[in-house]
This record gives structure tokens, sequence and C-alpha cells, in this order.
């Protein structure tokens, strides 16, 4: 914790340009235990059996201090600066080694979804912490409701492309490949109405060089993983707490990929983050310096692809309606 850091004390505590990662900063931001949350979690409780596919507005912000004493909490906020699009996570990524002893940073992919995100939500909410969320550009227009929740409770969101294709496969050309990540972070801007952190995370953590080497002239940040809970695969949320902890307790530290696409990891949370903080971990909030610049081609096509409403797409009957002459 840094109690003393008022405003913006910022450091450059690192700056890589070699290789693929052409330039990559992260910055030390004023770390604060007071912690916001919204009443859009409270919708946790409220099971859907099927895709809701009509966007709702964005629920009300109401921002309180951290109710939970014992509360995980966040450790320390950093912020990146995505120029030429570096590269985080060990698995694939070992040059920006930024994370102290005992830190980790808590990321979901693959949503949003009914139960789970919202739960997952609940679960950081009540332990006053956050994470990154790498959400399918397909599910966010499905529920962009969730997708708001994410964002009014203050985590980061970024993107996992438009429909978690494996862009090693080599079916796809070049072409659809940008189009598969582009299309991501265009529904995803779509959802939440403002557009997400240039954070990206190949499906499968599959990384084609040729992709690597774009996403870096995009200034996208590519963010692999440290420790991989391999949820998907676990049979009950004990395997999940498990693995996580076998793995944290032997790095020491490390981003943790997690899905709050899968039930089994939004029911082992609440366990997995006490056990983190019983062993004394520490969360690292991430943010980007500036929002990704969405491609205007792009942003239409999610449009076209999937028929979702936009403002100009009403006719005048449906937004002005006299009421008296
Ligand atoms: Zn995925």
């Amino acid at each position: 914790m840094l109690a003393a850091a008022q405003g913006r004390a910022r450091g450059i505590i690192m700056r890589i340009a070699t290789g693929l990662i052409v330039a990559g900063a992260v910055s030390l931001l004023a770390s604060s235990s007071a912690w916001s949350q919204t009443a859009g979690a409270k919708s946790a409780a409220a099971p859907q059996a099927a895709p809701a596919p009509i966007p709702a507005p964005a629920p009300p912000t109401a921002k309180v201090a951290c109710a939970n004493p014992n509360a995980l909490g966040i450790g320390r906020t950093v912020e990146i600066d995505t120029t030429g699009g570096p590269g985080f996570g060990f698995e694939h990524f070992k040059q920006l080694d930024f994370l102290r002893d005992h830190e980790v940073v808590l990321t979901f992919d693959d949503g949003p979804w009914p139960v789970n995100t919202p739960s997952v939500l609940k679960t950081l909410a009540e332990e006053c912490t956050t994470g990154i969320f790498f959400p399918i550009g397909k599910h966010a227009t499905y529920h962009p409701e969730i997708l708001k929740q994410v964002a009014a409770a203050g985590h980061t969101i970024g993107a996992h492309t438009w429909s978690h294709a494996n862009l090693s496969n080599k079916k796809l050309n070049e072409d659809q490949r940008k189009e598969e990540i582009e299309k991501g972070f265009s529904a995803v801007k779509w959802a939440l109405g403002t557009a997400p952190s240039p954070f990206f995370r190949f499906p499968a953590l599959q990384h084609p060089p040729e992709m690597v080497t774009y996403l870096g002239s995009r200034n996208i940040a590519i963010f692999s993983c440290d420790l991989d809970s391999f949820d998907f695969k676990a049979s009950k949320p004990q395997t999940v707490i498990d693995t996580v902890m076998r793995k944290v307790d032997k790095l020491g530290k490390g981003i943790i990929l997690m899905h709050d696409f899968q039930k089994h990891t939004a029911e082992a949370l609440p366990e997995l983050l006490h056990r983190l903080k019983a062993g004394g971990f520490k969360v690292v909030k991430m943010i980007a310096k500036s929002p990704v610049q969405t491609l205007p081609q792009y942003d239409e096509e999610i449009l076209k692809d999937s028929k979702l409403p936009t403002v100009s797409s009403r006719p005048v009957s449906s937004v002005v309606q006299t009421i008296s002459e």
C-alpha cells in the first residue's frame, strides 16, 4: 500500500525497446485503499437462463468505500503505455517483468455471460479488488448489460477476438485474423458505449508472429499469462483453487488466467481470493494510459453482421412522438 501517495505520483519503472516489443512502459499510479463498487453487482442474484440480446442502459454507479475490513483489496495500480504493443505474461513474454514478489494480476476471459460473470463481479466487489476482463466480441453483443456492469465496477476491459477463433488456424488468411481482432474490440466498444483498453489476449494463447506484429502496429498490448488455472478443464471448483494456489506458491507472483465464463471459476473465486489474501498476495490493477482506437470499418461491420441496433437506425417515429398539438 502507498497510503501516502497522493494524486498522480507516477514514475516509469520500465521501458523496453527490443524485438517485437517496440516500446512499453509501466507506470506506478497512486494506490488507494478506497474502492468503488456498483449497485450493478447486485444483479448477481438474478439468474438468467437464456441470452438476452437487448442492450440495457448501464446500471447507476454508486461509489462507496470498501466495507470489508479483511478484503483482499488492491495493492497498487500500474498504468500501461501500450505504444508498440508490449507483451505481458511469462508464458510468452519475458521482457516486462514488472510484478514484485507476491503480486498477482487477476484476469478473466470469455465473458460476459449470465450468472457466472455477475457472480465473479460480486466476489470481486466483496473483496474490494479488481481484474482485467477479456470478453469475446460476440458474447459482448449478446450480453452488453453484463459487460456494462463489469465496467461500472471499475474493472479493466480489453478484448479476446470476435468469435474466439484460434488465430494460428491455417484456414484463416491474414485479413480474417485481423478482422477477428478488430471486430472483437469494436464489439466491446459497442456494448460499453465507450472504447475499452488496448489490451488483447489471443484465444488458446496461440500467438501467430504476424498478428503479434500487427498488434504492435496498432499499439495494443498483448496479455499471455504467468500461470494458467486450466479452470475450463476443472471438474469442480476445488480443482481451480488447488491449481492456482500450487502454481502461485511456486512462482511467487504472476498474471493468473481464469474464465468468468466458467461456472466452477465463479464458484471457486471466494475461497481462492481468501487463500491469496492468507498467502500474503496482493492484487495489482493494470490500466491503460489511453483507450484503444477502434477502426470505423469494423465498428460498422459488427453492426451489419449482428444486426445490432444503432441510434441512427431508429425511425423518427420511435424517437419522437407527438403528445399534443
Ligand atoms: Zn478464451
